[in-house]
């Protein structure tokens, strides 16, 4: 098949180009390189069924494929606040450009949408049934509004125009190719610790996230896009829940560092808890992560050795 994916040099787009290059398909990366760079894909630059195309999905592009695993957009708040106009427009203008083209082209279309759509839940752990507890007008509504317009853009050109579309809600997910100046917790805290910095908790760190690894996500949103009769909205995520201040310890402990932990104000609207029900994709795809944290946590902190190391 010939597949594209948007955001294809980010984090996760990355390994998912790597990815279906193995399972031989043609692959076209398409990114704007906000927040993706040429270092996470240059490996499969000599790979001849590797495109690279540097677009705007805020503007239509005419593309002949079969599969479009739609990523592209910032995920980590630093970024995605930014410039957030430019969030909202990556999200509804450029969901609908890929829509479009879904629609011309008759490709199948996957959303990468987020656990961000349950807000701050009042319902835990998350089903899929959950609507959410969203703030409409805070710093993080251009992402969490963004991907629910995406969610709600999907399912009108599906009812409407029969667009072939699956939607994933990805929850934190980290790994190797997280860029060093990304701002996450995972990838922030292994720098801080490999430097001996200070870890810079927000809040007294008793919220609570639940850390997949990316080649479980991968697993799950493959066997999703591939799946029949099944459109979703499905949660992808580890449900091993624990504190951000365990995490701070944690890779404090495994990189043997001399990091004292600091705390720093909590940001507006920060999730105070985040754990994912994943019943439906148990049951619809025959998937659950096989990567503890015991394990991806210490391949992470690897690639990011040899990142700063390198300097
Ligand atoms: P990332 O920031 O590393 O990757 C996003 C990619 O999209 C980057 O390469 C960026 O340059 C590109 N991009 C952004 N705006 C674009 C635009 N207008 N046109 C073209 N390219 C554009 O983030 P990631 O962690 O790899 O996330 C990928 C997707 O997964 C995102 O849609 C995100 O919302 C979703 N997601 C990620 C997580 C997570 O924990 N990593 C959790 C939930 C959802
Ligand atoms: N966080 C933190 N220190 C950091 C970065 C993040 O304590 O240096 C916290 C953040 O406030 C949040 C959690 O870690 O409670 C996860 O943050 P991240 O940005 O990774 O993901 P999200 O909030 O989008 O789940």
């Amino acid at each position: 098949m010939r597949i594209l994916v948007t955001g294809g040099a980010g984090f996760i787009g990355s390994h998912l180009c790597e990815r279906l290059l193995n399972q031989n398909h043609d692959v076209i990366c398409l990114d704007n390189f906000f927040t993706g760079s040429k270092d996470n894909i240059i490996d499969l630059m000599d790979n001849h069924r590797f495109e690279l195309i540097r677009h705007d999905i805020t503007e239509g592009i005419l593309l002949e494929v079969d599969q479009i695993y739609h990523l592209a957009c910032p995920a980590s708040p630093v970024h995605y606040q930014y410039n957030a106009v430019k969030t909202i427009k990556t999200n509804v203008m450029g969901t609908i450009n890929m829509l479009g083209l879904a629609k011309r082209v008759r490709a199948r279309i996957l959303l990468s949408s987020t656990s961000e759509v349950y807000g701050d839940p009042k319902v835990h752990p998350q089903k899929e049934s959950y609507w959410g507890h969203v703030n409409p007008i805070g710093i993080r509504s251009c992402y969490d509004e963004g991907k629910r317009v995406a969610e709600t853009l999907m399912m009108d050109y599906h009812r409407q125009n029969k667009v072939d579309i699956k939607i994933v809600r990805i929850f934190n997910t980290y790994g190797p190719k997280m860029a060093e100046n990304d701002g996450r917790v995972v990838s922030n805290f292994i720098i801080q610790a490999l430097k001996n910095q200070d870890i810079t908790i927000y809040g007294d760190g008793s919220q609570t996230r639940s850390f997949q690894y990316v080649d479980d996500l991968l697993d799950g949103v493959i066997a999703m896009m591939n799946a029949q009769n099944f459109i979703g909205p499905v949660n992808i995520g580890n449900p091993y829940e624990f504190t951000i201040l365990e995490l701070a310890k944690k890779i404090i402990e495994l990189t043997r560092s001399k990091s004292k932990i600091i705390h720093l104000p909590l940001p507006q609207d920060d999730p105070t808890q985040r754990q994912p029900d994943i019943s439906l994709a148990e049951e619809k795809l025959n998937w659950q992560p096989q990567i503890q944290i015991a394990e991806g946590l210490p391949r992470t902190i690897e690639y990011f050795r040899t990142k700063v190391l390198a300097g």
